[in-house]
């Protein structure tokens, strides 16, 4: 076991601060990561607040981040895949049971007994996983991922939970050139979920609540934008898409999102308000539509997004801040305040 810098949340009402963290030394098939950047998703905030307190309790401390990328320093006598000095990644998963037929289909993402990067039980050092707001992380083999060298590894780092969130429904609904997406929301994952469906050929229409937005969609892939309080422009829209997904990380209105679908359309939940959404019967019942969620992806899918994204040159619009500005992030993002992503240079920890 090592100590590591961290930043960690204490308890409910405590900010961000500095602090140090156990960390394994790698063995078996563990691989040591430097970390370089983490992203800031709104889940981070979500935990670091106890606002899933019903589903997923907070435990403090809370070292959060699922955005990982750095380099391998260190790895176990039974690693194949890694060597020191290689580029790689870390989402939002660190270990599965590997046995049930989730993880053999590669929905690791979906295992009864996964476990997260952050607050989730911690089998080597007992407690809960510690997070990528760290100087560096130990974890298997089989949930590091590759990073195409021509990525900016600041950008890229949101692709381990904003890219696969979205990448994943997105292909799911198995979108082309004939389907009208919508999303809703741009911020981390809706600016990613523009540029994904954009690159798969669809045709993207935005909502947002934030007019300033406009030209920032446009110009991140999508055809059309909506100011979703405009009732006469969201009412022309009425019918027509096949497929929309749900970004928006706070209370509202899915039923106004229900009747823009088409005969069997689909909208996909991947935001996480804390507080249930209440659901129109009628807009699911006419027309045939169809309400879901989507939890990240698999291991198998996180790696095909990567390289995706590689192909096509895609990563996140990224503001890179030290780790000391981590507590101004958090306000901003409440305030919808981020283009559109954060992306902590972990160099910062040292400073
Ligand atoms: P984010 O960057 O804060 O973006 C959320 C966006 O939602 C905002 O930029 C804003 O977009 C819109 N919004 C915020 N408050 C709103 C309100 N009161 N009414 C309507 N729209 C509002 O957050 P994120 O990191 O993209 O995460 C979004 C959600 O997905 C979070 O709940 C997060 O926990 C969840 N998540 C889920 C998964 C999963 O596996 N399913 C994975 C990662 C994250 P506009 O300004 O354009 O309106
Ligand atoms: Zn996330």
């Amino acid at each position: 076991m090592y100590q590591a810098r961290a930043y960690s949340a204490s308890g409910l009402q405590s900010p961000l601060a500095s602090t140090k963290i156990p960390r394994r030394e790698p063995s078996g098939h563990d691989v040591q990561i430097e970390i370089l950047f983490c992203g800031i998703c709104h889940s981070d905030l979500h935990a670091v607040r106890n606002e899933w307190s019903d589903v997923m309790p907070t435990v403090y401390p809370i070292v959060p981040g699922h955005e990982i990328v750095g380099r391998v320093t260190k790895v176990g006598p039974e690693v194949s895949n890694y060597k020191p000095g290689d580029l790689a990644a870390v989402g939002c998963l660190v270990d599965s049971d590997r046995t049930c037929p989730r993880c053999h289909a590669g929905l690791e993402n979906l295992c009864k007994k996964r476990v997260l990067t952050y607050n989730s039980p911690d089998e080597h050092l007992g407690g809960v996983t510690y997070g990528g707001y760290s100087e560096s992380i130990v974890v298997d083999e089989h949930f590091v991922l590759r990073v195409p060298a021509n990525l900016n590894l600041a950008a890229a780092a949101p692709l381990l939970c904003a890219g696969i969130t979205t990448y994943s429904p997105i292909r799911r609904h198995a979108i082309d050139t004939s389907q009208r997406v919508g999303v809703v929301g741009l911020g981390g994952l809706g600016h990613m979920g523009v540029k994904i469906a954009h690159a798969l050929g669809a045709h993207v229409t935005v909502f947002t609540t934030s007019p300033k937005k406009k030209d920032d969609a446009l110009r991140l892939g999508a055809n059309e934008v909506i100011v979703s309080t405009e009732a006469n422009a969201m009412k022309k829209q009425a019918g027509t898409f096949d497929f929309i997904l749900d970004t928006v990380s706070a209370d509202h209105d899915i039923n106004a999102y229900l009747k823009l679908l088409g005969v069997k359309g689909n909208l996909t939940l991947v935001g996480a308000p804390s507080k249930p959404l209440s659901v129109s019967a009628f807009r699911l019942i006419s027309d045939d539509r169809s309400l879901s969620g989507s939890a990240i992806g698999g291991i198998p899918e996180t790696q095909e997004m990567l390289d995706f994204c590689g192909t096509h040159n895609l990563t996140a619009d990224v503001e890179v801040i030290p780790i000391q500005k981590v507590n101004e992030a958090y306000e901003r993002l409440l305030k919808s305040d981020v283009k559109y992503r954060f992306s902590i240079d972990m160099a910062s920890l040292k400073s």
